[in-house]
């Protein structure tokens, strides 16, 4: 007949003289074994409080004495008394395990680059996002099993989660368990046992207006999905203002150049320039120098503040191709104010032929 004295030093794995250290060691091994957490093995929850059991006992001294002399008597009675008087102290233990087992976990958040125009920072937009998310996966509603887990201790690394392999001559996670110590046989084929699956996310996010670079902008709960009921975490998009091909931001303030031709330079009028807002018809003053700036104030960047301003510096064009009229009219120009050097119509050629005509 088997004694219902259970043999604690078995349950451990251990000789009946272990040292506290062996001890010890052989119950870090099992417990992180048949954790809850960890193991989703129905019978795992049975053998965790059954390991605890032995080394709440095999770890106090007193408790280890009264046991081992227990143990030697092989009195039954006496045992179910010590077992009764445990009891509630390694109901405790594995309730509070299990408790944290099924705590609900929080998603971890996701954290990804926005570019925006100019234009959409500025006034704000709606913008849709696309990027990859965790999900529980919905054929084993996030528990990497369909049905009842059926589990097996890892060959590779006898259960430890850990072993020497490759170059390394430290152990490092079993690659083959994943770290966990043992293997699911049964694992859901959808997500292969991981309880969760990539699932490509498209939302849509409120820009608000003024939005302006190096910006995170919170989306609540759209980051991967909690564990055991937990909230998703929040999706961060950090905002980078696309290049313009105008406008060059600095700070508010927005700069732009502007070609207007030598004839509105010298004489000054108006001419349009574009403004986030559409084109928009400045003055030129008379005389306007090359690289003399205009500022148009509050025509720059939103900010929650105000705005800044729009600053336009003036280039003159100088055109490279003109047609005849306009050249006989540069030229005329060209005399007009003395221009000694310059090139005109009959060209050096036509001078040089001049010279070379026998006289
Ligand atoms: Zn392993
Ligand atoms: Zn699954």
């Amino acid at each position: 007949m088997r004694s219902a004295i259970k043999d604690y030093y078995k349950v451990l794995g251990i000789d009946r003289n272990a040292s506290k250290e062996e001890i010890k060691k052989a119950y870090r091994r099992l417990a992180r074994l048949y954790h809850p957490d960890r193991n989703p093995d129905p019978s795992a929850e049975e053998k965790f409080k059954e390991i605890n059991e032995a080394y709440h006992v095999l770890s106090d001294e007193e408790k280890k004495s009264e046991y081992d002399r227990i143990l030697r008597s092989g009195d039954e009675n006496k045992f179910r008394d010590f077992l009764e008087y445990i009891q509630e102290f390694i109901e405790s233990i594995v309730k509070g395990e299990r408790e944290k087992a099924k705590k609900p976990k929080r998603g971890q958040d996701i954290r990804l680059k926005l570019y925006l125009s100019l234009e959409e920072a500025a006034f704000g937009t709606e913008k849709e996002i696309e990027y990859e998310r965790w999900i529980d996966c919905p054929d084993c509603e996030g528990k990497g099993v369909r049905g009842k887990a059926e589990t097996v201790v890892c060959h590779a690394c006898e259960g430890k989660g850990r072993r020497v392999s490759g170059i390394f001559s430290f152990p490092r996670p079993c690659s083959v368990c994943r770290g966990k110590g043992f293997i699911v046989k049964n694992p859901c084929p959808t997500c292969f046992g991981r309880g969760r699956v990539t699932t490509h996310a498209k939302i849509k996010v409120n820009i608000p207006p003024a939005t302006d670079e190096g910006e995170v902008l919170k989306v609540p709960e759209k980051g991967h999905f909690g564990m055991n009921g937990g909230k998703p975490g929040d999706l961060y998009l950090r905002v980078f203002l696309k290049e313009h091909p105008v406008f060059r931001k600095v700070g508010a303030d927005l700069h732009m150049e502007k070609l207007i031709s030598y004839p509105l330079a010298v004489l000054g009028g108006t001419t349009r320039v574009p403004t986030l807002e559409g084109e928009e018809e400045v003055f030129v003053q008379p005389g306007t120098e090359c690289g003399s700036t205009k500022t148009l104030p509050q025509k720059g960047f939103p900010t929650p503040g105000g705005r800044g301003n729009l600053i336009i510096t003036f280039r003159i064009e100088v055109p490279k191709n003109i047609n005849g009229k306009q050249k006989k009219l540069v030229e005329k120009l060209a005399r007009e104010l003395g221009e000694e050097g310059i090139n005109r119509s009959e060209g050096i050629g036509e001078k040089l032929k001049g010279w070379l005509k026998p006289s």
